[in-house]
């Protein structure tokens, strides 16, 4: 070729509607948002024109958009007072697909009129109507000094028609004749249900009217009452509202029935516009069944839900909106180009509700304990899915002792006493980069093991023998009861290199000993071992480890401790959904107390045909109190119960 050549592509409408039928948007109910917004748009536009001096608005000027619903005809009619459109206009905006007016005249008035958004941005809007109709027409009348009202009609393929129209009121008609597999959207509360979803918050008022109701004579029609509210409480500034008011907002966006615990009202003009309220809701459940719902919005227009893009995922568990104008949309909406922009979106909420967090626990602490128990899993969960929120929170991550106290890691960590090695990632609010990256290359340095034993319950009915004997001795423990726990606990540790938490039934720990003598030590070795043997020959459980120890108390007989390791990873790979049931069970480790009197009554008569009896009966009830029997266990011991009861009548 030997000239270069520039112009634009144009596209062939034969071959465009097929693909705006099927392919463009997955949701056909999405040509009702599409079609509304250009409704509110066309009214902002006529409010702008007044405000620019351009154009006058009558008196008493409203806005509103009407959605006619007409059964027996199937069609389902928009119509709005806006702007309205010359026939040069519906040439230039609707007879060119994909040509986006709102673009245009953002440009032209952008200066002129600041104040509403107009929320077109892509020139197929109008077109998705072609989704469930197999015609449209539109009657319309500019706002423009002594323009003509135009009439347009197209079938769906490539023709349009264009003729002076009858129009008389300034505002556009649009009028859908429904194709057969799209009649449901001529149905009233069909059509309300969408209209609810994508139309709740659009800043104009908008009315659906059902045609197909008579009006019964002398009777007044019915007063419709509008769809949307056009000023929904997130885009009011936070010191305007109301508790009531953000707990009404609650129940109606989110049909739930109990309070939000508290929330948090999102507002920034910069450097991106992002406004709306995250509520925490009472979940108390383990986090498996907790579920948030986050709408997103874009300048009012309902987006979709929970789109993970801009809503980090644990974020997820709340409830909430957001409204953010700036988002790159693409043409199905739904869908966000991947940039750093949506990131840094991400980012900031993720900042905000760990300052709201991290601000109630310094301002109001009494609060933030009460609400712990709901919103501890969310935190967790937030804490090992983000560095940064990590950060941000750890130093308000509360513990509740035996005594259901709350504490921080830090007053829990004084209250018991623990020497306080600095440790490196405490405070880490200041910790740059570099240093974040230098603490990872620590593992070739030798492993130390953790100072610091924090002893935890996970289940204080299960584990109550152990939680009195801990309160005998003026020990503590922390309750870490939800699923979540056994992941944050590594997680913990590992940013906490001077701790390791230790469940409370995984070893008895010498405060619960008595200490034996130099001069006693080898006689008191001898008795174990040989009450170890008699035991171990009663269970015949060649495997188990049996000690014995002198307990501080005498009332606690034998006791069963099983490793924190073997169970921890038990409980992670059941966690993600592993079969450990073909994994050796370990039998743990059956400790007797040699201060009790049943035995040291085995010490004293290993040849009494009681012995293993006892032994047996000592086994059970140190497991009884660890964990549920077995069906086959439990058979067993009540029937030895039985036994041992008739000897009492011997
Ligand atoms: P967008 O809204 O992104 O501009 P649309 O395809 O939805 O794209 O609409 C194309 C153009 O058609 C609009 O920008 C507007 O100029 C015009 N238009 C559509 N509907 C109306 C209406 N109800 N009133 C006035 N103009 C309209
Ligand atoms: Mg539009």
């Amino acid at each position: 070729m030997s000239e270069t050549r520039h112009g634009s592509l144009s596209i062939n409408s034969e071959n465009i509607f097929p693909i705006i039928k099927k392919w463009l948007y997955s949701d056909h109910d999405i040509f009702l948002r599409e079609l509304v917004s250009n409704g509110c748009d066309a009214i902002t536009k006529r409010k702008k024109l007044n405000l620019a001096g351009v154009s006058e608005l009558p008196e008493n000027y409203k806005g509103k958009v009407e959605v006619t619903v007409n059964s027996k005809d199937k069609t389902i009619t928009f119509s709005d007072n806006g702007i309205g459109m010359t026939g040069e206009e519906v040439d230039t905006y609707i007879n060119q697909i994909a040509f986006s007016g709102a673009e245009e005249f953002l440009k032209k008035y952008q200066d002129k009129a600041g104040g509403d958004q107009i929320i077109g941005h892509f020139g197929l809007g109008f077109y998705s109507a072609f989704m469930v109709a197999d015609e449209v027409t539109i009657n319309t009348l500019s706002c423009t000094e002594g323009a003509a009202p135009v009439f347009w009609s197209c079938d769906g393929g490539s023709e349009f028609e264009m003729s002076e129209g009858t129009r008389t009121e300034v505002g556009t008609e649009i009028t859908l004749y429904l194709n057969s597999e799209s009649y449901e959207f001529c149905n009233e509360f069909r059509v309300r249900e969408v209209l609810e979803k994508y139309c709740s918050f659009m800043p104009v008022e908008i009315f659906l009217i059902n045609e197909d109701k008579e009006v019964k004579e002398g009777e007044a029609p019915e007063e419709p009452s509008s769809v949307s509210d056009p000023n929904p409480l997130w885009s009011k500034q936070p010191s305007e509202c109301t508790e009531e008011e953000y707990k009404e907002f609650y129940k109606k966006v989110f049909h739930d029935y109990r309070e939000p615990l508290f929330w948090i009202h999102l507002n920034m003009d910069y450097p991106f516009n992002l406004k709306g309220i995250l509520y925490f809701p009472r979940i108390n459940l383990e986090y498996e069944s907790a579920e948030g719902v986050i709408k997103l919005y874009n300048n009012q227009v309902f987006i979709a839900d929970n789109i993970k893009e801009v809503i980090p995922d644990f974020l997820l568990l709340l409830k909430g909106v957001i409204d953010c104008p700036d988002l790159p949309l693409n043409v199905s909406r739904s869908a966000l180009q991947n940039d750093g922009f949506v990131k840094k979106i991400a980012d900031y909420i993720t900042k905000k509700v760990a300052d709201k967090l991290s601000g109630l626990c310094k301002t109001d602490r009494e609060n933030y304990e009460k609400y712990w128990d709901d919103i501890s899993v969310f935190i967790k969960y937030g804490c090992m899915k983000d560095a940064k929120f990590c950060d941000k929170m750890s130093d308000y991550l509360l513990f509740k002792d035996m005594d259901h106290n709350y504490l921080t890691l830090s007053e829990y960590k004084d209250a018991q006493g623990f020497n306080d090695e600095p440790s490196k990632k405490e405070n880490t609010d200041t910790v740059s980069e570099a240093e974040e990256n230098s603490s990872e290359n620590n593992e070739g340095e030798e492993y130390t093991e953790p100072s610091n034993v924090i002893y935890y319950i996970s289940d204080e009915n299960q584990q109550s023998q152990y939680i009195s004997m801990f309160r005998d001795n003026g020990l503590n423990a922390v309750i870490l009861n939800t699923a979540i726990d056994t992941s944050f606990i590594s997680h913990l540790e590992m940013r906490n290199p001077d701790i390791r938490f230790i469940r409370i039934d995984s070893e008895i720990t010498d405060t619960l000993k008595e200490e034996v003598s130099e001069e006693d030590k080898e006689s008191f070795k001898q008795q174990s071992d040989k009450v170890a043997g008699i035991v171990k020959d009663a269970l015949s459980m060649e495997n188990l480890e049996v000690k014995v120890e002198r307990f501080k108390n005498d009332t606690t007989s034998s006791m069963i401790t099983y490793s924190e390791d073997q169970r921890r990873m038990e409980d992670m790979m059941k966690l993600y959904g592993m079969d450990t049931s073909s994994m050796p069970k370990e039998p743990g480790v059956l400790t007797l107390n040699a201060n009790h009197p049943l035995v040291k009554y085995i010490l004293e008569h290993s040849r009494s045909k009681n012995v293993p009896l006892i032994c047996r009966h000592l086994y059970d009830l140190a497991l009884i109190s660890h964990r549920q029997l077995t069906p086959d266990e439990m058979a067993g011991f009540i029937s030895r119960s039985n036994e041992i009861m008739m000897l009492l009548t011997k």
